[in-house]
């Protein structure tokens, strides 16, 4: 077992690191409290290989491994988590989703200009009525031969507003339960294909979330990604990577908390010493820098076990509903060393606990985090 970083890993990371100082720091505030993102910080992140990590460079991604994605996306989410949320959602849904599943045509037509982030892809599960039980489709996609008319409301996209290509999950056959299920590309402009309004988000405030709607929108037959009845099963094979990518952001919301209050609680005096001199504030610390790291060993477990081709349900849920928990923990301790400080939006830590809190909610809630690990203890 080796527990050192390859040199290119390092380099990877150091290179997000960089990025994420002079590139996302400088007006993250003022992009939370705008609720905006620029598109010129998205090609920037394209241009540097962070938007198709893991993508062949036969189609203009990286060809990096999973260990470098989720380097890139702690380090990015320490300093702004609405980026590495448009990171993840590209990566490990839109890219991966098409570079396994999708057949040559379709991967030479999308997944190219994702990879190097021409366009940026949003996936498109959720509705209204169906969140974490994904099997309660309500959007329809009904055969007509050539193409399919989708019909029905999805809510809660993440890129929802910015996205070129859209994965749509809709019910072809409701017979079938599940099985009845497809997934579908789409792309923005089509007839039919309406963006509701921004969401207004208590964290990730930089992203862009929307409800859409589908009013007999004219799919063609060859956007269908694999097989009759495959979309279900390319729904949860993808939110499974998924996983990892948001174990990352919750590692890195916690680790960006976690260095600015250790930095904080050194320049900060109070009863003639620094607070961290307190052991009520070095025991906190000491609890942080701990539960950090062992999160960082999920992620880094779950990161090697989609590497070697091993099974990562189990893995990448661990990571999620661990990393999350501790992000959410630690980010209201750093907001406590801060003090009143730490109430106001120019130390950055009362962001990070507001975007701590939707680790433990998207792509599985914790709860369904926790009934996965426990049907798979359970199997064995
Ligand atoms: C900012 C944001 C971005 C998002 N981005 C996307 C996106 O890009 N694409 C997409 O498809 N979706 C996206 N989502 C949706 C997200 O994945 C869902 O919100 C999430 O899966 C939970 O579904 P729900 O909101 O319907 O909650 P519900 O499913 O209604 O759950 C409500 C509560 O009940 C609990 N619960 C439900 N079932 C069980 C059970 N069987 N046992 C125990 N507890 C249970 C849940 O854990 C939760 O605490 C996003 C959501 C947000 C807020």
């Amino acid at each position: 077992m080796d527990f050192n970083l390859t040199e290119e890993h390092i380099m990877i990371r150091d290179a997000a690191r960089d990025f994420a100082q002079t590139e996302l720091l400088p007006g993250v505030i003022e992009r939370d409290n705008a609720q905006t993102f620029p598109e010129s910080l998205v090609r920037k992140m394209g241009e540097l290989g962070f938007l198709g990590v893991m993508v062949d460079p036969k189609y203009g991604g990286s060809g990096m491994d999973a260990i470098s994605y989720v380097l890139i996306m702690e380090e990015l989410s320490k300093i702004d988590a609405s980026a590495s949320v448009m990171v993840s959602v590209n990566n490990s849904l839109v890219c991966y989703g098409l570079e396994s599943y999708a057949n040559e045509a379709q991967k030479e037509k999308y997944l190219t200009k994702l990879a190097k982030g021409e366009i940026i892809g949003a996936f498109c599960l959720s509705e209204p009525e169906a969140g974490s039980d994904a099997t309660s489709q309500k959007t329809t996609a009904i055969d007509m031969g050539d193409h399919y008319l989708l019909n029905g409301t999805k809510n809660w996209i993440t890129n929802g507003g910015r996205a070129g290509v859209y994965l749509v999950i809709a019910q072809t056959d409701k017979d079938k339960g599940h099985k009845g299920i497809n997934a579908f590309i789409l792309e923005k402009g089509m007839p039919g294909f309406d963006i509701g309004p921004k969401e207004d988000k208590l964290g990730i405030r930089g992203s862009d979330t929307h409800t859409l709607q589908f009013n007999d929108v004219k799919v063609p037959k060859e956007n269908r990604i694999g097989e009759d009845g495959f979309g279900f099963k390319f729904a949860m094979k993808t939110l499974s990577g998924g996983r990892i990518g948001i174990a990352a952001q919750a590692l890195g919301i916690a680790a960006g908390a976690y260095e600015l209050a250790l930095k904080y609680s050194k320049e900060r005096k109070a009863f003639g010493t620094e607070i961290c001199n307190h052991q009520a504030i070095a025991f906190k610390l000491a609890d942080m820098a701990t539960e950090i790291e062992a999160a960082r060993m999920l992620v880094m477990k779950a990161a090697w076990d989609k590497d070697q081709g091993n099974n990562y349900d189990m893995s990448s849920a661990m990571a999620k509903l661990y990393a999350s928990q501790v992000a959410m923990t630690h980010t209201v301790e750093a907001v406590q060393i801060h003090g009143g400080n730490g109430f106001v939006k120019d130390y950055h830590v009362e962001r990070l606990m507001r975007d701590a809190k939707i680790t433990q909610i998207y792509e599985g809630t914790s709860e369904i985090q926790k009934i996965v690990i426990s049907r798979g203890i359970i199997k064995g």
